[in-house]
């Protein structure tokens, strides 16, 4: 059965103090996690080892990345490997976000690429993709989400799939305060498990969670939470206060 999971997206927030207390505070909140419910947060790399040590006492926090590059190692200044991740007890990333998109132009080739990468280290990949407003509005975003995913994913194999999430973030959703509608989230989740299914069959495409991101507040969580297709969220904003997002972890169940 497929799990649910909220995670904390954190980005380049919080100085080293910081860090440390909302991940004291986040490990002091946290109760039993039922089977089927997984939370994670995503600090950025300099924190990670730090964050990782703490989350350790915990009642199954765990700890991700926010980005790796491709290689194993070498001159890539500024870059982190996932060989790095693992070291530290890191065995999860997010590949793709939006940001990482826009600012970085990482595009489905480069991501392909960090995929086999990260699954190649033993790293769970939390993919991250999503349609601008523009392509939203001029209706190709069913379109743009299938190339997102057919040409970073499509060439694994089906068991290599349970080492892989997949984030929902449409563009215009993140940061903005505009989120999708309970009904557009489900429509587009339904899609992508359409797909999934068209390309590796039902049994594939109904374990892999398919997680919602885009101004996911604790007053929205529940209703988008909620929907069949929905398995989660990936939070931004939100996740950087402990009231919040454990707001939004309880709204799993
Ligand atoms: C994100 O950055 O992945 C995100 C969903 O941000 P926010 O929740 O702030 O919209």
């Amino acid at each position: 059965m497929r799990k649910k999971i909220v995670a904390g997206n954190w980005k380049m927030n919080l100085d080293k103090n910081q860090a440390l207390a909302l991940t004291n505070d986040l490990v002091d909140t946290l109760c039993d996690l039922p089977e089927h419910q997984r939370v994670m947060v995503c600090p950025p790399s300099i924190h990670l080892s730090s964050v990782v040590e703490v989350a350790s006492g915990s009642k199954g926090l765990e700890v991700g990345g926010q980005n790796m590059h491709q290689a194993r190692s070498g001159a890539y200044t500024g870059e982190i490997s996932g060989a790095m991740l693992k070291s530290y007890g890191v065995n999860s990333v997010l590949l793709g976000h939006s940001e990482r998109r826009a600012y970085f132009h990482e595009d489905n080739s480069l991501l392909r690429e960090k995929v086999d990468a990260a699954l190649a280290m033993g790293i769970e990949v939390i993919y991250c993709f999503g349609e601008i407003l523009e392509e939203r509005e001029n209706e190709t975003h069913f379109d743009v989400v299938s190339s997102q995913l057919q040409e970073a994913l499509f060439h694994l194999e089906a068991s290599q799939w349970n080492r892989v999430v997949l984030a929902y973030e449409p563009v215009w959703a993140i940061g903005t305060g505009r989120t999708a509608s309970p009904e557009q989230a489900q429509e587009m989740h339904a899609h992508i498990r359409s797909v999934l299914t068209d390309t590796y069959g039902t049994e594939c495409a109904d374990g892999v969670s398919i997680l919602y991101g885009g101004s996911v507040k604790p007053d929205n969580a529940k209703e988008i939470f909620s929907q069949p297709d929905v398995d989660g969220g990936l939070i931004g904003g939100a996740s950087l206060k402990t009231e919040d997002f454990m707001a939004i972890v309880a709204a799993m169940s």
